[in-house]
């Protein structure tokens, strides 16, 4: 400022024009009489185009009228107004300015002025609005967030801050972010985080915390120094996020990797990772190992019948049992579907590996209770031996593999792996392959197997049993071929192929002009819970034109009397076309009596368990005769079948039988066999 100034007009004059915010004098009208500097500078008017106007052409018209009004009102009665206002500049832009309006007087207390007073405010807004927004953020994100002084004293915690650590902020605000500490860091920790804050200005990591309930959580944490425009620190802030879901789905994860979810025990994979394990240490010390494979008999059958729910329950219970049978030191593991693996990391001898067998049959000889209903279930199991029956992992566990699908064969029972049990796996695998294939490449074919009738020693009905001329094997047999197609559900397009078959050959024949014989033919249990199973042969007797009295179907019992309601609609409807039905291998299912009284069926077939040893066994006699008896009683047909004797004959003649079936007669023969003996 210039230092001749003396006189005080000049000074303020010189204060006027040189002060920040912008001044406007009005007349007592209202008119403008000057501005100042700073008035053009935010307004973008010179003092010449404004003299003698209003104020008001500064107006943006952002405000409402009565604003003005109540403005000007608080200027007459208070003398002064001030507030935010929303002006315009001479280029049309909008600014927010905190504006100041002053009365003038004079010694009589007239009002002579106004004067107006202004700062442009738009930047200060823009900060404060950018604090409010920050604020808002801050309040609002799930974010912890803690800002301390450069002492790391809190001085604010944000809302989310309070739901992770249940403390509120008067509980936090003045303490150190260590309140907050778990024991699951060392000083070191704390020293090295520290660390590297000082020298690159921020840290992140996991860190374990403890919450106010005691509960020590893991956290995702930052943080990050404030500084001032100098470089000075001025606060540190530190955010957080808890990790605990996202730490429980990691562990998830690595669950998943190695374990089986439905029922708990260790996969496949960690099966073989223990298992290299247990072969490493029996190496050291010189000890035994063994592996046992474990596949439960008809699982696929219980659920394909029952449904998932009921196979899943069975798997887990299945699981829960197994367990209980080998020590902790022994991993019980799943495979996959109903396989089972069991191993046995230190044994004596391979003895003891049977005894874990035994114990394995004795907790499957309690029933399984699924969805309510009484389940048996029996089990097939193969054994390795480590260093007998291999050496390496692969070997062991194949080779107990190879020993299972022997014990399968057999059924409920457990098998010691053998050298030559390589060859019947590998046959087993092939006829599996090749089954699918079959029925397309038309290797299947179908053999009579005449019934005689017990009075008039005359063939009044046929059997017909399904062969599979298998490319390599030579003619396999049903027992063979028929539960593999069952497991595999091939057996339901393979038994009605059968079906058509023999209702289109008996048709061909009654053609020809042989004498009309009823055929029966097999049912897989499986093929009668298919509820289109009558339309299915309704079709096929439609199509064929046979007349359906010449159709027999032979049913089992299953395993299980469940779907017992099903069965018998099913049956009902194929009697009603005209079919009859007949029940196989009487005699070997599990309840016979309740099966009897229950089904609606025409005729029995005396299973041939009981027809051999007819002779020399009283108690079979006994068993033959009794169901005889008692068929008669149902109103029944019976008929004996694999009846290979003239004796065994004569037993049934004596005993009014009313059929017999078996080789004695007549084997199963291919159709030309048949046509040569019936013409
Ligand atoms: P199954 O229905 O009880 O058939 C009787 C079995 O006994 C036949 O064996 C037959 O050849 C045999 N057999 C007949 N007479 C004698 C005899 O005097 N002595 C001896 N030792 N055996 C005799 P196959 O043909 O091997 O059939 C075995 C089983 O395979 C059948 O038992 C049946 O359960 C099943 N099977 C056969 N064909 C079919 C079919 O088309 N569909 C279904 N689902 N199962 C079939
Ligand atoms: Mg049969
Ligand atoms: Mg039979």
């Amino acid at each position: 400022m210039d230092a001749m100034i003396l006189n005080r007009a000049d000074l303020y004059l010189t204060v006027f024009q040189n002060v920040q915010e912008g001044i406007v004098i009005t007349d007592k009208q209202g008119s403008i009489l000057s501005v100042n500097r700073a008035f053009t500078l935010t307004t973008g008017y010179q003092e010449e185009e404004v003299r003698g106007k209003s104020p008001s052409i500064l107006q943006s018209g952002k405000q409402e009228p009565s604003f003005y009004v109540e403005m000007w009102a608080s200027v007459y009665e208070k003398g002064t107004w001030q507030g935010e206002i929303w002006n315009r500049r001479k280029n049309g832009e909008i600014y927010l300015e905190w504006l100041m309006i002053d009365t003038v007087r004079n010694e009589r207390g007239e009002i002579t002025h106004y004067v107006g007073i202004f700062s442009d405010i738009t930047d200060r807004k823009r900060t404060e609005e950018k604090l409010h927004l920050y604020s808002r953020i801050f309040e609002n994100t799930s974010e912890g967030i803690i800002i301390t002084d450069t002492k790391g004293t809190i001085l604010w915690v944000n809302p989310a801050f309070t739901l992770t650590t249940g403390y509120l902020p008067e509980e936090a605000i003045g303490r150190k972010p260590s309140m907050l500490s778990s024991t699951q860091h060392g000083t070191e920790f704390y020293i090295e985080m520290w660390t590297t804050i000082y020298e690159k200005g921020s840290w992140q990591g996991e860190i374990w915390n403890r919450r106010k309930s005691g509960e020590v959580y893991p956290e995702w944490l930052s943080i990050n120094t404030v500084r001032d425009e100098n470089g000075n620190i001025t606060n540190y802030v530190g955010m957080f996020s808890d990790i605990t879901e996202r730490k429980k789905s990691e562990e998830h994860l690595k669950f998943l990797a190695h374990y089986d979810v439905l029922t708990e025990l260790p996969n496949r994979f960690l099966f073989h990772d223990r298992l290299s394990q247990a072969l490493l240490q029996a190496q050291r010390v010189g000890r035994q190992v063994a592996v046992m494979f474990l596949d439960l008999d008809r699982f696929k059958w219980i659920n394909d019948t029952y449904g998932h729910g009921v196979g899943d329950q069975l798997l887990q219970s299945v699981a829960a049992r197994l367990k209980k049978c080998v020590r902790k030191s022994d991993t019980v593991a799943r495979l996959g579907g109903d396989e089972f693996t069991v191993l046995l990391s230190n044994i004596l001898e391979a003895k003891d590996a049977a005894k874990v067998a035994e114990k394995i049959f004795h907790a499957f000889s309690t029933p399984f209770q699924l969805d309510e209903q009484e389940f048996f279930i029996t089990t097939s199991i193969g054994i390795s031996v480590y260093p007998e029956d291999g050496v390496d992992l692969e070997t062991l566990i194949k080779n107990a593999d190879a020993a299972m699908y022997c014990a399968k064969e057999i059924g409920n029972t457990y098998q010691f792996f053998e050298p030559e049990m390589k060859k019947a796996t590998t046959e087993k695998i092939l006829l599996e392959n090749s089954l699918h294939k079959a029925l397309e490449r038309g290797e299947f074919m179908v053999y009579y197997q005449p019934q005689i009738d017990v009075h008039s020693r005359k063939i009044m009905s046929m059997e017909a049993l399904l062969r599979w001329n298998h490319p390599e094997l030579g003619i396999v047999s049903p027992t063979q071929f028929i539960p593999l197609a069952e497991e595999t559900g091939l057996i339901v397009p393979i038994g009605e192929w059968i079906i058509e078959t023999v209702c289109r050959q008996n048709k061909a024949w009654q053609s020809q002009g042989f004498q009309p014989l009823k055929i029966a033919v097999n049912l897989s249990p499986r093929q009668l819970i298919d509820k289109f199973l009558p339309s299915t042969i309704a079709r096929i007797l439609r199509h064929s034109g046979l007349d359906p009295a010449y159709l027999e179907l032979e049913i089992t019992e299953g395993i299980s009397l469940n779907h017992i309601d099903s069965n018998i609609k099913t049956i009902n409807e194929i009697r009603k076309l005209g079919v009859t039905v007949s029940i196989d291998d009487f005699g070997t299912g599990y309840s016979s009596l309740s099966y009897l009284k229950k089904y609606p069926v025409d005729r029995l077939k005396i299973d041939r368990s009981f027809v051999k040893d007819i002779i020399h066994d009283p108690r079979n006699a006994a068993i033959a005769r009794a169901i005889i008896e008692m068929a008669h009683g149902l109103n029944l047909k019976v008929i004996a079948e694999g009846v290979e004797t003239e004796e065994e004959l004569k037993f049934f003649v004596d005993n009014q039988c009313d059929a017999v079936q078996g080789y004695f007669f007549c084997k199963p023969m291919p159709v030309y066999e048949v046509e040569k003996k019936l013409s």
